[in-house]
Parts: structure tokens; C-alpha cells; sequence
């Protein structure tokens, strides 16, 4: 109901919260997700300006008009493209939606002296709407003077979740750079075994199909995302090293035929989920439910 809801409302417009702002500024706003933000202030009431590869001549004549500047462009020139920003006026907003949240928070702390506030979208540019999904906020400066901001995408329908930069990005290296690199690696070894997909498919039980579905989904999408999403930190390729090396331990405890040592180590995980896994049984049987009534192949 929630989510029909604020799908019409986002065809009739979004209430202004901050009527008074001056122009805002999408940096990489023709991308896919700065179009999704362009178009979502544009519904609220502001007005807007993209500024893209070309534009930057015009750079200057944009920012001296703007309440809100909003840094989209590709993670590895984001701290690039920050240092460059010249000057803003001095009560101007700079937030960014980069996946990664430490780096480029900094870098606008240093480009800029006014409010500054770091966001990451946990969405991709193909929502409806956002209606509860979450945008992770990371506060650099002035928390008064971007509060609207957040009324502004709570109004759209959006959960904001407040958390410190470098917490979130180790957060990141579980929820984005490990859950990525295994569906990347899970995609090249069924490329390498070459089964057939619309077998697997007739064959497949719900929980089979969503799993095709969640890593097949990722190869409709960019791969250098990905890859500067995974690149971001070192950390990250430490935690895909401690996962590979559990891999094998696992498949040589399987090759030794341990069963023991299998349902030793399965009661140890269970026992670390606790509660959660007999509520992410629950959870999940509603999805799969789901996922199996909407089957559209
Ligand atoms: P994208 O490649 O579609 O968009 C980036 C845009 O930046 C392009 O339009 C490009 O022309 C523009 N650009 C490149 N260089 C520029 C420059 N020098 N000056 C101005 N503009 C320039 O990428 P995207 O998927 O929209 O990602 C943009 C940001 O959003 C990234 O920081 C990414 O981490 C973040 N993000 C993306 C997703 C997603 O699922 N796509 C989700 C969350 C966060």
C-alpha cells in the first residue's frame, strides 16, 4: 500500500521543503543514478542543473547560484572531480552518493568550508521509487544547514540511516565488495561450465531461480562499478582472501569425506546466527513464496 502510495505521488510531485534554496547542481547527472536524483528534485520543485564531462567551462556560472551540489560521477574520479570544485558559496550544501563513503567525505571537507554531508543511495537506479529503501548518511559539517535535505528524501519515501564514514565502508566490504566478488566468481564458473540456462531454469526450485536471477542480474549492469566498488579498499580484497581460503578449507574437509567435522562446523554457524536464523527462515519463505508466483520465465 506504502509503495503505491508514493509511486502516484511521484507522478503529481513531491512537497518543496526548502522553497527558498537556489539551484541544484547534479555533477554527473545524465548517469544513471544522478538522473534518478535529478529527476526526483525536479518533481519536488527545484531547479536544476546537470553539470557533465563537457560543462565544465560553465562550471563556475552554475555553482554561484547553488544551494545544493550533488557529486555522481564514477568512484574512481569522484575525489578527483571534488578537488577540482573551486568555489562554492559559502552556505551551498555539497553532498555526494558515492558507494563509498570515507574518501570522498574527506576530500569534500577539504574542498569545501560550508555544509557538507556524504550519502550513499543502498539502491540502484532501477527502484520505481523510493519508498523505504535506505540512503545511508554520513555527516561531515553543518547538520542544520542539510537537515532539509534529508526531509527532502524522507518525503520521497526514503529511510535515512545515520552512520560514520569509515563504518560504513568496512560495512561496505561485507555488504557490496565480498557479496559482489562471490556473485562475480559464482557468474565466470557457470560461463566456464556452460550449463543450460533454460534447463536450470525449468529444473530449479524457487530458492535456485532467485539465486540465477540475483547473479544474472549483476551482468546487465556496469562492470567498472563494479570494479571500483570491489578496488575501493584493500580491506576489501583481505576479506575476499579470508573467504577463499574458508572455501578451501571447506572443500578439503568435504574431499576427506568429513561429515563430522561438516555438521561440527554447520552447528557452530547456527549457533552464531542465533534468533536471526529461524527468523531469516520465516523472512525468506514469504520471498521465495513471492518469487515463485511472479516467475516470468
Ligand atoms: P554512471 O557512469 O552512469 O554516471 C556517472 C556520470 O558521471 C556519467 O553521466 C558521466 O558522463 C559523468 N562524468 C564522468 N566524468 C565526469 C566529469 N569529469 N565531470 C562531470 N561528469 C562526469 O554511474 P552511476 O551508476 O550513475 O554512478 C554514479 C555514482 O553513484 C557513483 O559514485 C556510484 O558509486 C554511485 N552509486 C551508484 C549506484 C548504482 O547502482 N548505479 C548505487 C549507489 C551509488
Amino acid at each position: 500500500v506504502m509503495r503505491e502510495s508514493y509511486a502516484s505521488e511521484k507522478d503529481s510531485g513531491f512537497k518543496t521543503v526548502k522553497p527558498e534554496l537556489g539551484r541544484v547542481v547534479v555533477i554527473g547527472g545524465a548517469g544513471k543514478l544522478g538522473m534518478l536524483f535529478v529527476r526526483m528534485f525536479r518533481l519536488s520543485g527545484y531547479q536544476v542543473d546537470i553539470l557533465e564531462q563537457g560543462d565544465w567551462d560553465k562550471a563556475d556560472a552554475l555553482f554561484a547560484n547553488a544551494g545544493l551540489v550533488v557529486v555522481s560521477v564514477p568512484i574512481n574520479l569522484t575525489e578527483t572531480i571534488i578537488a577540482k570544485l573551486g568555489r562554492l558559496p559559502k552556505d551551498c550544501v555539497l553532498a555526494d552518493i558515492t558507494s563509498i563513503k570515507n574518501k570522498p567525505l574527506q576530500a569534500m571537507l577539504t574542498a569545501h568550508e560550508g555544509p557538507v554531508v556524504g550519502l550513499h543511495p543502498m539502491f540502484g537506479p532501477d527502484v520505481g521509487n523510493l519508498a523505504k529503501q535506505v540512503i545511508v548518511c554520513c555527516d561531515g559539517r553543518g547538520k542544520a544547514q542539510y537537515q532539509w535535505l534529508l526531509e527532502q528524501m524522507q518525503i520521497w519515501g526514503a529511510r535515512i540511516y545515520d552512520v560514520d564514514a569509515k563504518q560504513h565502508d568496512e560495512a561496505m566490504t561485507l555488504i557490496q565488495a565480498l557479496r559482489h566478488f562471490t556473485t562475480f566468481v559464482y557468474g565466470a564458473h557457470l560461463a566456464e561450465e556452460n550449463p543450460d540456462i533454460q534447463q536450470l531454469l525449468d529444473l530449479s526450485s524457487p530458492i535456485y531461480r532467485l539465486e540465477l536471477a540475483m547473479v544474472g542480474r549483476l551482468f546487465a549492469q556496469d562492470p567498472t562499478l563494479y570494479a571500483d566498488i570491489i578496488l575501493a579498499s584493500d580491506n576489501n580484497i583481505a576479506m575476499i582472501r579470508r573467504y577463499a581460503e574458508r572455501f578451501m578449507q571447506a572443500a578439503d574437509m568435504l574431499e576427506r569425506k568429513d561429515k563430522a567435522g561438516f555438521i561440527n562446523s554447520f552447528e557452530t554457524v547456527s549457533d552464531w546466527f542465533g534468533d536471526y536464523s529461524t527468523q531469516f527462515l520465516q523472512e525468506s519463505r514469504n520471498l521465495l513464496l513471492q518469487a515463485n508466483d511472479n516467475r516470468q520465465f
